[in-house]
């Protein structure tokens, strides 16, 4: 079962043709591409173009067009990397099996992207743009989509001030640019479950902070607790709430989700220092047609600890586009360390897992409309 539709839209055909096309004088070999298709490690390799647009106060987006990849020459006074007004989607696209390349729910990133451009100050660049950007590059590097099971194209649209300056106000200058990585399957050797280290020292975000909008500066700030994790023997972060220090929100970059054995699935509801997944909100869709009762609440830690202790909670799982999915096999923090579901991966999270990576690659209808075809 594929979700092909026969015909591109019209409509997508204008928004590509807005993009001015300057082929790389130096593409990748066949024969280097293909090695690199073969094995793909996450953001290692990159594809031979980008798509850029360039923004200024004074005449708006201009000068859309897909580029050689390649190193950008930055003025050192280049206000991004002073005071970090960036922003930043992560997506795919997928290759069906009759060939047809398809991204999933790109309106919902767009929509991210202009609320995270609104946050940090930076200019909106329209749906239009941003669909239109990673169209015209996937068509121009269509070579470079890997076909292998669970392998996909991973595509970074980012934005920046690229005005050299060094006062504290919104730049008049951005950059917008979208490159692409090919990706191949993120558990090599099938779906492990992950651990999971609680901070209690630090917060990624805070109310009225950035925490919702997908900035490189959320990221900053949660490397150091990343390695605290690390060094506690845990693969991965979780943050609690900065206010209660209570209150389960997410990891530095997934979603999370907890199942009672009572079949209810619950996650942190969005309190403003929380990033909207895309995948966390077709998750919700997707537990809910299969009849779980959903519920986005408040979380206390202690009543994750109590559940892993007396069994009423049976899965918690990770959820973000780079890994979709992710079995979370154990929970641990000063005071605690407990294996979830016996740290074997939970059914509903790899029922899920299936269900949505079934519906990007074409394996299953497509009821919500959620896919898109770029090429
Ligand atoms: C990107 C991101 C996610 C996952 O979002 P998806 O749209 O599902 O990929 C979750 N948390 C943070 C902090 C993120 O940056």
């Amino acid at each position: 079962m594929t979700t092909t539709s026969p015909i591109l839209p019209t409509e997508l055909e204008d928004l590509v043709e807005l993009f001015d096309v300057a082929p790389t004088d130096s593409p990748t070999p066949d024969d280097e591409r293909e090695a690199a298709l073969a094995s793909p490690r996450f953001g290692t390799v990159f594809t031979d173009h980008m798509a850029r647009i360039t923004w200024r106060k004074d005449t708006g987006w201009i000068d859309r067009r897909i580029e050689k990849y390649g190193p950008l020459q930055l003025d050192p006074a280049t206000a991004v990397l002073h005071y970090a007004q960036e922003i930043f989607e992560g997506m795919k696209a997928y290759k069906h099996a009759d060939g047809s390349v398809w991204t999933f729910r790109p309106d919902a990133n767009a929509a991210r992207f202009a609320r995270s451009a609104h946050r940090l100050a930076l200019p909106a660049l329209s749906v239009d743009d941003f669909i239109g950007s990673i169209a015209a590059l996937v068509r121009t590097d269509l070579a470079w989509v890997p076909g292998g099971e669970d392998s996909s194209l991973y595509l970074r649209p980012f934005m920046f001030a690229s005005e050299a300056f060094l006062g504290v106000r919104p730049a008049t200058e951005v950059e917008y640019l979208c490159i692409a990585s090919p990706v191949g399957p993120y558990f090599a050797g099938g779906v492990k479950p992950v651990s999971i280290w609680v901070s209690q020292d630090y917060h990624r975000a805070a109310p009225g902070g950035t925490g919702d909008a997908k900035c490189g500066g959320n990221y900053a700030a949660s490397l150091l607790p990343q390695t605290e994790a690390q060094e506690n023997g845990c693969d991965q972060v979780c943050f609690l709430d900065s206010t209660t220090n209570t209150f389960l929100e997410e990891l530095g970059g997934m979603n999370v989700f907890v199942v009672k054995a009572d079949g209810t699935v619950h996650t942190p509801e969005l309190t403003g220092s929380i990033l909207e997944g895309v995948t966390r909100s077709s998750i919700l869709q997707l537990v809910t047609d299969r009849g779980h009762g959903v519920v986005e609440r408040r979380i206390p830690l202690t009543e994750i600890v109590d559940g892993l202790a007396d069994g009423s909670i049976t899965e918690i799982f990770a959820c973000g586009t780079a890994a979709v999915v992710t079995p979370i096999g154990r929970l641990a923090g000063g005071s605690f360390d407990h294996q979830v579901g016996g740290g074997e991966p939970g059914e509903l999270t790899m029922a899920i897992r299936t269900e949505l990576t079934d519906i990007q690659y074409g394996r299953t209808p497509d009821r919500h409309g959620w896919m898109r075809r770029l090429a």
